[in-house]
């Protein structure tokens, strides 16, 4: 499909060592690593091209400015949609479910209106819709999952009622690897004329995403996960949204006249970008993307999933005690588990010392560890350089963990 070497060579940080043994970096549901072009864009432009954007007469700001919005482009077309003015620019997913929570549900909900969503959420989108209710007091639905990590559909279909005003899911769980089927639960909310958001962050570094055939209202998602810069995330809205929307925070970009009696704003997308934007990060995001269709997402799909099952096979016949989480029959390069009733945090602080970067904890998503009946779990995710030598790595060192901690 691709040369791993090739790929592995974009990525220095792999190269690097701790405890004197090799990287074997599988945390990328946190964040993935950055391909030295990505890396060499940001450096091109704190010393080529770094002026502020959109106000400048200057060369260098117009400059800036064109890559920033060369990149809103390169986004539209990425993800399908219909116009680049309905790609706004955030620091990432979290304030982009934000924004969606206190501009559109601030406007548009109110007192007893019901917002769907799973028990798989991550904490992003499940806060923004709390501290909503400081202002509306809607209330929240979580929908209920089988024993294999998967959405109990006809429990989602059941919850429509005259009161429910939005839907709010997870395309891909950051714990479980679930991947809903969100094609589908858009078309059931549609039905009963509710709008949905789809949280991306987990979906979009391995799944094609054309937000037109999915229907989906609004889109989220963030660049750090896809090999891009840190600081980036992108809400994608339908206009009709959007330009409905009242502003998020107020500053500068967002405007079309101030005064000290009335003010009144741009149109989408700059509406909801107050402030300087960071494009620097932006137009290096576009690295990011061409490496992602360079490679191909459906190929690194592949790849992550080849590595999944052979992982998954392996820990289960090997390692005994394990308790994993998350068997969806459809799920991506996800693996959550626990030695016996060994902590997840001394498991990996173990396999640190042997190398092994995996996440440990409750994945900001409590009520899912709740709903489980667990504290945290072990969190191995993969990416499209991981290779199955790091795999059996993993494996080994997992054996010795289990040794120590449950022998
Ligand atoms: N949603 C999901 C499913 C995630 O996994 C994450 C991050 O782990 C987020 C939202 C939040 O993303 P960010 O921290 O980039 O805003």
């Amino acid at each position: 499909m691709f040369d791993i070497n090739d790929i592995r060579s974009q990525f220095p940080i792999l190269d690097r060592s701790v405890y004197n043994r090799p990287l074997v970096y599988l945390d990328n549901a946190a964040t993935s690593q950055t391909p030295r072009r990505v890396v060499d864009a940001i450096e091109k432009s704190y010393f080529e091209t770094k002026a502020n954007v959109h106000r400048g007469v200057f060369s260098v700001s117009q400059e800036a400015t064109e890559l920033m919005e060369a990149t809103r482009t390169r986004v539209q077309k990425y993800i399908g949609a219909e116009s680049r003015d309905e790609i706004v620019f955030t620091r990432g997913t979290t304030e982009a479910i934000n924004l969606v929570a206190a501009s559109y549900g601030g406007t548009f909900f109110k007192d007893g209106d019901e917002v769907i969503l799973t028990v798989m959420e991550h904490h992003a989108n499940i806060v923004p819709w709390q501290l909503l209710q400081n202002r509306v007091k809607i209330v929240l639905r979580p929908v209920s999952i089988n024993e294999k990590g998967e959405l109990d559909i006809d429990e989602y279909k059941s919850f429509f009622n005259e009161k429910t005003r939005f839907v709010a899911v997870c395309h891909t769980s950051n714990v479980l690897g679930t991947i809903n089927p969100v094609k589908e639960l858009i078309e059931i909310a549609h039905g009963h004329n509710v709008p949905v958001l789809v949280d991306g962050a987990q979906a979009i570094p391995h799944t094609r995403i054309d937000v037109k055939d999915l229907d989906a209202d609004f889109y989220t998602f963030s660049s750090h996960k896809m090999y891009g810069p840190t600081g980036v995330g992108v809400l994608y809205g339908k206009l009709k949204h959007l330009s409905a929307m009242p502003p998020y925070q107020g500053g500068g970009e967002m405007i079309d006249q101030v005064s000290f009696e009335k003010t009144t704003y741009a149109e989408p997308p700059l509406k909801f970008e107050a402030g300087t934007p960071d494009f620097v990060d932006i137009a290096a995001f576009s690295l990011a993307l061409d490496f992602l269709d360079e490679v191909g997402v459906e190929n690194i799909a592949a790849h992550e999933k080849e590595l999944t099952e052979y992982a998954t096979k392996r820990m289960i016949a090997e390692i005994p005690g394990i308790r994993l989480f998350g068997t969806a029959e459809k799920k991506c390069g996800v693996i959550s588990f626990l030695l016996g009733h060994a902590h997840h945090y001394d498991t990996g602080m173990l396999l640190d010392k042997l190398g092994i970067a995996v996440r440990t904890g409750h994945h900001c998503a409590q009520p899912l560890m709740r709903y489980l009946g667990i504290e945290g779990t072990v969190r191995a995710s993969f990416a499209v350089y991981n290779t199955i030598e790091e795999v059996d790595t993993f494996i080994n060192a997992l054996k010795r963990v289990n040794a120590m901690l449950n022998g």
